[in-house]
């Protein structure tokens, strides 16, 4: 049987920003991520906010700068905002992480795969190319994206998602911003061209039953920008992903179990931002265990407070944004996106 103070599920932003604020503490801290290799496949767009600028540059993940977003209704109708960001590359930013934090101390085991909970023994179970292991920990840090399997052995509810197909493609014009189109083509999401130097990632997000239809939309949005001459016909990679939007999920915390990033619902509903929040509540997981574990008794409710204090409000206006009446008209999509200020305004009466 392995030992630890802190035990975290997952390797992503979320998970390697609790390791590391964890081990930096001196705290014994085993991580096990299921992937053979952190950060691979890369599913994600890959744009931050210039908050996470420090961190990119540590990590040598830093692609590119943009200034800013395009945003096109389905009117064809265009604006731009200032929208300061960067694009990453997501392996190195999560691989980068990851190193950190076994720098700082922590055990990393890739290729091993968290099975089961007893909770009440806070034990679990995990399998890697050695067999099966338990781990007894006494504190857990979910850090396990949007499917969270610590949740589900739990038995807490899944989050609802949006599911998302993205290819990179050879980026013919160069951009230095973000592009978005709306479109009653895309039931609650959106499509997207993200710069990354020479190429880019193309790709289209949609409520679970126009899923079916993803394929086949990203297909005419790719030809269709090839034939305006932006981007190349030749598909260099292809992946896809889950994006929680339904908020934060009631139970950030249960017993000693954090829930951080997608595992906790922080990913913004509407534009499904999520590595920003994955790392602020994997750090501030991170810290609550050094705490508890230090003899303060309320730090892990105060972790669900200081979540929700942050990231609450925000995602409350998105969640009930995308509940709201939506059409496909420009009218519509302008009060569901965040870009425009009928999405900031609330209505009286
Ligand atoms: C197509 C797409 C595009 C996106 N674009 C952007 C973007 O441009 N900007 C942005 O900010 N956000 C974007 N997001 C959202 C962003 O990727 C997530 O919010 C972010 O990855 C959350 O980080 P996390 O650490 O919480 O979870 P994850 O990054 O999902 O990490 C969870 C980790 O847990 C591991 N794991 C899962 N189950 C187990 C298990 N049983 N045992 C061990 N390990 C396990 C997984 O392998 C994974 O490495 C995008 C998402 C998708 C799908």
């Amino acid at each position: 049987m392995e030992r630890c103070d802190v035990l975290i599920v997952g390797l992503g932003p979320a998970g390697g920003a609790a390791a590391l604020a964890a081990a930096r503490a001196g705290l014994r801290v085993l991580a096990v991520e299921r992937r053979q290799n952190i950060g691979r496949p890369v599913q994600c767009a890959e744009y931050v906010p210039l908050s996470l600028g420090a961190m990119a540059q540590r990590t040598g993940a830093e692609i590119q700068r943009v200034h800013g977003m395009r945003t096109v209704l389905p009117s064809g109708a265009e604006t731009e905002n200032a929208f300061p960001g960067l694009m990453i590359d997501r392996e190195r930013f999560d691989a980068g992480l990851a190193r950190a934090a076994q720098e700082a101390g922590a055990e990393v085991l890739t290729g091993c795969r968290f099975l089961g909970l007893d909770r009440e023994n806070a034990l679990a179970y995990c399998r890697d190319g050695g067999g099966e292991k338990t781990v007894a920990y006494r504190v857990l840090i979910a850090a396990d994206g949007p499917a969270s399997p610590v949740a589900a052995a739990i038995g807490l509810t899944r989050l609802d998602v949006v599911l998302a197909r993205q290819i990179v493609v050879p980026l013919i014009k160069k951009m230095n911003w973000t592009e978005v189109f709306l479109s009653g083509d895309y039931p609650g999401g959106y499509a997207w061209l993200f710069p990354r130097g020479e190429r880019a990632n193309l790709g289209i997000g949609v409520e679970r039953r126009a899923a079916g239809r993803l394929g086949e939309l990203l297909r005419a949005l790719h030809q269709r920008m090839s034939e305006e001459g932006r981007v190349g016909g030749t598909v260099l990679l292809r992946s896809g992903g889950a994006i929680p939007v339904g908020g934060p999920r009631p139970e950030l915390v249960v017993g000693n179990v954090l829930f951080a990033g997608d595992a906790a619902g922080l990913t913004h509903p509407v534009t499904g931002a999520g590595i920003h929040p994955a790392v602020v509540s994997g750090e501030l997981a991170g810290k609550a265990a050094v705490m508890r574990l230090s003899g303060r008794e309320g730090a892990l409710r105060d972790y669900a407070g200081e979540v929700r204090e942050l990231f609450g409000a925000s995602l409350a206006r998105a969640v009930r944004r995308r509940r709201e009446a939506q059409g496909p008209g420009d009218g519509a999509m302008r009060r569901s996106w965040v870009a425009f200020r009928e999405y900031w305004e609330e209505r009286t009466g």
